[in-house]
């Protein structure tokens, strides 16, 4: 028997291919939980990733290997909705309505467009000043109850809700729904140096698909305890990022040892590692051969992304009926 669900969750990831540790503890594993209780609606967002990058051309690989990863981690696609941006136009639309019930200085106020304006000066476009717009458009086109965020991204929860009720008052209807914020505690992941979250463009991340051996050579690269400088050193867990992931991905026996050891010099950051890489990749291996089996046949991914299409577009096209309607717009 089906199990009755809770009501519809949106996310959206911008596809930046093969994904790593930071992703997978902070978006990967809650979207893999999320489907027991919701019916859920994955977005890989091109267009997002429009507003930033400099060329398309990686563009399908990025969305082919991040899908990849999302069904070897566990998403189930008979289940979920895993579909491309891009391919339900209907989003465009729907942004361009919001755009008309949104003031500009609304926009140009907010932190993460300053931001933006400060990291690329010589590429400030209109698709970074709409960016929230479009992101109001994919969570209410969907008609989605709910959308997993850390709290930092509350701002963006809260922004879609003000834009669904301006729209839902401007029109006087109710066809759109203010969605919730689920919010969840989504762990910052700290890179290999040790400081900043980990990231692609930082080269301080582990990748979820890479090799054992790739995987053990990233580990032996982690930054540690920076005071302990000998082996003779105590060391101080709770300033150390390996210590943080043993928590993550080690038996509670052997993090209770690492604690204690390290505190009084009994273990070194070498075999401390050692131990980490090894849990690590046991904890990665059943990915890993689910990753090698789906990508046998890359045909396959496309057809899930393509039957996610689908079913992502008879919501919108329904969505986008009821919209035009309330909006009173000539439909012939
Ligand atoms: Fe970190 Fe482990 Fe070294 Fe302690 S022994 S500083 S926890 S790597």
């Amino acid at each position: 028997m089906t199990k009755t669900k809770k009501g519809r969750v949106f996310s959206g990831a911008r596809p930046t291919g093969r994904q790593h540790l930071g992703n997978y503890l902070g978006a990967i594993k809650n979207y893999v939980a999320l489907q027991e209780d919701f019916e859920c609606v994955y977005c890989i967002v091109d267009i997002h990733a429009l507003t930033t990058v400099e060329t398309t051309e990686d563009l399908r690989l990025n969305t082919y290997e991040m899908a990849l990863d999302w069904l070897a981690a566990g998403i189930r696609p008979e289940e979920s909705i895993i579909f491309i941006q891009s391919n339900v136009p209907e989003v465009a639309e729907l942004h361009t309505y919001f755009s008309m019930v949104t003031p500009l200085g609304k926009l140009t106020d907010l932190p993460t467009f300053k931001e933006k304006v400060r990291q690329q000066p010589q590429n400030v476009n209109y698709g970074l000043v709409g960016y929230p717009v479009l992101m109001a458009a994919d969570i209410a086109l969907y008609k989605a109850d709910a959308v997993p965020v850390g709290v930092d991204q509350a701002p963006h929860i809260e922004f879609t809700r003000e834009t669904v009720r301006s729209f839902n008052y401007r029109y006087r209807t109710n066809v759109l729904i203010e969605p919730q914020m689920k919010a969840t505690e989504i762990p910052k992941v700290i890179g290999l140096d040790g400081q900043q979250k980990m990231s692609k463009s930082l080269n301080n991340h582990i990748e979820l698909a890479a090799t054992p051996e790739e995987t053990t050579q990233r580990v032996m690269q982690m930054v540690t305890d920076p005071q302990r400088v000998r082996r003779s050193d105590p060391g101080n867990p709770d300033i150390c990022n390996v210590y943080a992931m043993h928590r993550v991905f080690s038996a509670l026996e052997e993090v209770e040892m690492v604690n204690a050891e390290c505190r009084r010099a009994g273990i070194g950051c070498v075999q401390c590692k050692q131990m980490f890489a090894r849990n690590l990749n046991q904890h990665l291996e059943p990915f890993r051969a689910r990753r090698a089996e789906i990508g046998r046949d890359p045909e396959n991914v496309w057809e899930i992304l393509r039957d996610g299409q689908r079913r992502a577009s008879a919501i919108a096209r329904q969505t986008m009926h009821e919209v035009r309607q309330a909006m009173g717009l000539p439909i012939l």
